[in-house]
């Protein structure tokens, strides 16, 4: 038992070492050497742009975007800085990337020249819709709305300050495609789904809404929300929740958080929902295993009793650590890599290093039952402080409790704790999944509004 806690202690020890040590090499910066060329002053600011020639004719300018967009635009992990050519009349002829701190797979999609060059030949005429005139990356929309924004903006300012016509202003409404209409149509219903199936205590609608936010949120929207979401909330960048689809997402997750607690942790995280079904199939082959066999094979021996009981004895201590992982990636925000969303569903394009960490991520997961929402997701712990108030959630009668402790084993999050002498729920840690109502009752547990309490 002593040396299944040292190898399990090892394992947040290499998981810690992979973080610290990868926060150096993550990010990826190409510098450019600035020459001043000319210069025109908006607001007493100095705007730069630089002349190209041919043949000592001048055929263009080209600008540094940090200095041309009306906000500071950030992407998923941090500045985007695009060196944008343009001919005379205002049209883009070309567009390089001298900055950025996105993922590798994200770069890799979103600052090619396959992707830039769809931007080609494009001015201020032009809507700059992403999912109509400009093609998105699923999976990469932080990075593709924070690039779309910058250029859009240049293109206004260069056309305002430097050829000098009319901007032609164009209306928010305008700019949302009628794909991004229907992909929050659909995830307006599947929320709807999650809040009827917990306040009716359907377990099927549960197994459907995981399959469903499995497909639809993380193999085609490429992992839900992240933190990296609530980040950039946090440092009012409002570039990568400017689409409605990803603004929608977030405003029903911190609503339903606030209203219920973590519904969107134990009903609509693609990760979450991966983690738990395939921990529930795991259960699954040991019962068939047994009944053929007539003995326990391995899997139950992994999930030692004693080990759960051990990290049950520090859960306290262990919890703890997503709400510092969340202070370490406010201060560095290349660390929100460690999410293993953006790795699960791009695993193809994802580097190696990542892959095996992912992989260490699910294995554990699949032994120890949403060990991953427990300790480390910084997301589940940033929806936990607000579940703290939120206007619901659930509530043992205590009148009703033989102490029979069945929800507390079932309880996926340990999120059923003994204080007092009274088996009471922990909102922080409780993602409504329902089982302990549905293995103990819901005349037995009950949702209630807070000020019942
Ligand atoms: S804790 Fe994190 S991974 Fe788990 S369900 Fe919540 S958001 Fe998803
Ligand atoms: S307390 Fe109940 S509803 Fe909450 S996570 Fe545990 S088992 Fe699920």
């Amino acid at each position: 038992m002593g040396m299944k806690i040292k190898i399990i202690k090892k394992f947040f020890l290499i998981i810690f070492i992979f973080l610290f040590t990868n926060i150096f090499v993550l990010s990826e910066e190409i510098y450019f050497e600035k020459f001043v060329s000319s210069y025109i002053l908006v607001n007493n600011q100095p705007k730069y742009y630089y002349l190209t020639y041919e043949n000592k004719q001048i055929t263009g300018f080209f600008i540094e975007s940090i200095e041309w967009t009306d906000e500071k635009i950030k992407g998923y992990a941090g500045n985007i800085n695009l060196q944008i050519y343009f001919s005379l009349d205002g049209k883009i002829k070309n567009i390089k990337v001298i900055e950025q701190y996105e993922t590798k797979k994200y770069a890799k999609d979103v600052f090619e020249e396959k992707y830039l060059s769809q931007y080609y030949n494009k001015d201020n005429k032009s809507q700059f819709i992403l999912g109509e005139d400009i093609k998105a990356i699923s999976g990469a929309t932080i990075s593709c709305n924070a690039v779309n924004e910058i250029i859009y903006q240049c293109v206004n300012n260069v056309h305002k300050y430097i050829i000098g016509k009319k901007i032609i202003k164009k209306d928010f409404s305008l700019r949302i495609s009628k794909i991004e209409i229907l992909k929050t149509l659909t995830l307006y219903i599947l929320f709807f789904m999650s809040i009827y199936g917990f306040l009716y205590n359907l377990k099927i609608l549960r197994y459907i809404t995981m399959c469903i936010t499995i497909v639809f949120l993380g193999i085609m929207y490429k992992g839900g929300l992240s933190f990296g979401h609530i980040q950039n909330f946090l440092y009012l960048n409002f570039t990568s929740i400017s689409n409605i689809f990803i603004w929608s997402l977030f405003m029903l997750v911190i609503i339903t958080t606030l209203i219920f607690g973590r519904l969107y942790c134990g009903w609509l995280c693609p990760f979450g929902a991966v983690i738990e079904l395939l921990f529930d199939l795991k259960r699954y082959i040991e019962k068939r295993y047994k009944k053929t066999l007539g003995k326990e094979i391995e899997f139950e021996i992994i999930e030692d009793k004693k080990i759960v009981k051990s990290l049950r004895k520090y859960e306290s201590f262990y919890r703890y650590i997503k709400f510092f992982l969340i202070i370490i990636i406010l201060i560095s925000p290349s660390l929100i890599l460690i999410e293993p969303f953006q790795y699960i569903f791009y695993i193809t394009q994802t580097e190696i290093k990542f892959v095996i960490y992912l992989l260490l991520i699910l294995i554990i997961c699949i032994i120890f039952v949403r060990l991953w929402c427990r300790y480390l997701c910084p997301l589940g712990a940033f929806l936990g402080l607000f579940s703290k108030i939120s206007f619901l959630n659930l509530q043992i009668l205590q009148e009703h409790c033989f102490r029979c402790e069945i929800c507390k084993t079932i309880c996926p999050t340990n999120a059923i704790i003994e204080k007092n002498n009274k088996l009471q729920i922990l909102n922080t840690e409780c993602i409504l999944c329902n089982k302990c109502r549905q293995n103990c009752g819901p005349q037995n547990i009950k949702i209630v509004k807070k000020l019942q309490h």
